[in-house]
């Protein structure tokens, strides 16, 4: 080592520091909203110029600073949320590193305009060239900082930051993370001078959620509620059946800041593990509150990450929590409405997410001439007498020069999906079979609205029912739906029904479709079924008079073809 050792002058400490806390223009936002929600501001505006990346503004209505508070502020480690070693172990503000507003002046220019409501209003401008505090003029309470220049004293930083387009992406996650996390704060945004989001003050965690995401809704959710003790989890889970192989919409909140954590994470999708398919990710947004003093939020410089006393005990309930959510959501269709919230709005932005409807008509996985060769040929009928059935669920064909592989369930679903969109078509009804003993189910006050809204074409699909208050008795369903599970079919059936029609989203055929297949679903052979051969010859022969055998009504493949020639091959014959 050459260099004698030395301490380090105050500006080059500040720009290391800046490293951990501002990694990206998107975390001075984070730190500039926490601050201000630290101020106790209710109303927060944000201006991005250059989607963040030229200026970023942030103006709030909270308590203000004066002028040697200002001065204060942006000196490192100068905090007014903590005083003691005592005060860590229970943290309750946003910040309390006393890092942030010294770490972006070091990377930035900066212009604060302050007004505590008691002394004079403060105009405070930090530049390279120097500091310069003045009178500010005359505003309403509260703190407008403007941030300039971005990373322009860092220029290695600067040549690491991504596109226009990528760091606005950071920038909108952090927006929404704390959005949520505060609904009780009005937030608008504009971004290059368009008004991008505008969000109401609400006390409901949820309605904040459904203002920021207008794709979700309401039903596709489950409502978590837990408390013992102090520790509480509450929040909503995402209903199985709209996980996606994207993790959007996973949201986690400990002490109302938004946090990263693997740990509740996976025990979230333990929770699911038989909800769901492995490779897909439910929705969640769950708020957790705990002990400050059970909890190290003090492990990383973004405040990001936390650590747990107990990392155990937060794991098994969560879990433990998300499968009862899950089982008591499907058996008692709990909505998470209340009737005051019946009237608003956002109830009924419906579910406009493409890819999401499903495409009844158009084989995407097969080339279709090769599939109608494939099945329209009588060999196929001849040989369903040797068919052979494997794990109860896969029936295997031989046909000619190849092999035929076909997931039973699938295939019956197709059957049936296309014989009573048949029977639909031609006679508006589908057959039904009345109940000895009629089905009750509780239904709230919104599931009993869409029951009525709906009940001319629930009548048609085969259910005949009577609404008692807040029971709902079914008298009869749609012929060979399996008893054990009508009242989980009729809310599947009623949330599908809830689809919005128009622009973006699905027609009513496709809503109709949706509801023939999800019936076509339920009254079709399952995988783990033991089948006949008289049944299997009954299934290609109905096969084969189908219109469309590529897929299920759900767009899977159900068949596989094996060439001989294949199995030569991999046999090196
Ligand atoms: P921390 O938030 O960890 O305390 P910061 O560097 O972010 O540290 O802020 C330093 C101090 O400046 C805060 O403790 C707070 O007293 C004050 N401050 C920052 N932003 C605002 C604001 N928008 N309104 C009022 N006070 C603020
Ligand atoms: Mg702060």
């Amino acid at each position: 080592m050459q260099n004698k050792i030395h301490l380090l002058p105050q500006d080059l400490i500040n720009k290391i520091a800046a490293g951990e806390v501002i990694e990206r223009p998107a975390s001075i936002l984070k730190e500039l909203l926490e601050n201000s929600i630290d101020a106790e501001a209710d109303d927060i505006q944000i201006s991005l110029d250059k989607s963040g990346l030229e200026r970023i503004t942030i103006s709030d209505n909270g308590t203000g600073l004066s002028s040697e508070e200002v001065v204060l502020a942006f000196t490192q480690h100068a905090t007014s949320k903590i005083n003691s070693q005592n005060d860590l172990n229970k943290i309750t503000t946003l910040g309390f590193r006393g890092e942030a507003l010294s770490s972006i002046s070091s990377i930035s220019s900066v212009t604060v305009q302050s007004y505590n409501g008691i002394d004079r209003p403060v105009l405070y401008q930090i530049e390279d060239t120097g500091n310069e505090i003045l009178i500010g003029q005359g505003r309403n309470r509260g703190t407008t900082i403007i941030i300039q220049n971005i990373f322009s004293k860092m220029p290695v930083r600067r040549k690491f930051l991504k596109s226009e387009t990528t760091e606005y992406k950071y920038f909108l996650d952090y927006f929404i993370s704390i959005a949520i996390g505060n609904p009780t704060v009005k937030f608008d945004l504009t971004k290059n001078n368009r008004l991008i989001y505008s969000l109401k003050k609400t006390s409901s965690f949820s309605e904040r959620i459904f203002q920021i995401f207008n794709t979700i809704k309401g039903n596709d959710f489950f409502p978590v509620d837990y408390k013992n003790g102090n520790f509480q989890i509450s929040g909503l889970i995402g209903q199985p059946q709209i996980a996606r192989n994207i993790n959007n919409y996973q949201y986690i909140f400990l002490n109302g800041r938004f946090i990263k954590n693997p740990l509740i994470h996976k025990a979230i999708k333990e929770g699911f593990a038989t909800a769901i398919m492995k490779n897909l990710e439910p929705p969640y947004f769950l708020f957790f509150t705990i002990n400050p003093d059970e909890v190290d939020v003090n492990v990383h410089p973004r405040k990001l990450e936390v650590r747990f006393n107990n990392p155990g005990f937060i794991y098994s309930t969560t879990k433990n929590q998300i499968i009862k959510t899950i089982e008591k959501g499907l058996q008692n269709n709990i909505s998470i409405f209340s009737n005051k919230d019946k009237n608003t709005n956002f109830i009924n932005k419906g579910f406009k997410n493409k890819s999401a409807s499903i495409n009844f008509t158009k084989n995407i996985l097969h080339d279709t001439q090769q599939i109608e060769s494939a099945l329209s040929s009588s060999e196929l009928i001849r040989s369903s007498k040797n068919a052979l059935q494997v794990f109860d669920t896969y029936l295997i064909f031989e046909k000619g020069e190849k092999i035929l592989i076909i997931d039973q369930h699938a295939m019956h679903e197709r059957i049936n999906f296309e014989k009573i969109v048949d029977q639909f078509e031609k006679e508006q009804n589908l057959t039904a079979q009345g109940l000895l003993i009629p089905l009750n189910i509780k239904v709230n006050d919104l599931t009993k609205e869409q029951i009525f809204s709906n009940d001319k074409f629930l009548r048609q699909i085969g259910f005949e029912f009577n609404i008692i208050g807040n029971s709902l008795v079914i008298n009869q369903i749609p012929n060979l739906l399996p008893i054990n599970r009508i009242s989980e079919i009729f809310l599947k059936i009623l949330s599908e029904l809830e689809l919005t029609e128009g622009e973006g989203g699905l027609n009513w055929t496709d809503i109709k479709n949706k509801v023939l297949a999800t019936i076509a679903c339920h009254i079709s052979i399952r995988a783990g079924q033991k089948l006949e051969p008289y049944i299997i010859s009954q299934l290609v022969s109905d096969l084969i008079k189908c219109k469309l055998p590529y897929s299920c009504p759900h767009g899977r493949p159900f068949f596989w073809e094996i060439s001989k020639e294949e199995m030569e091959r991999n046999f090196k014959r």
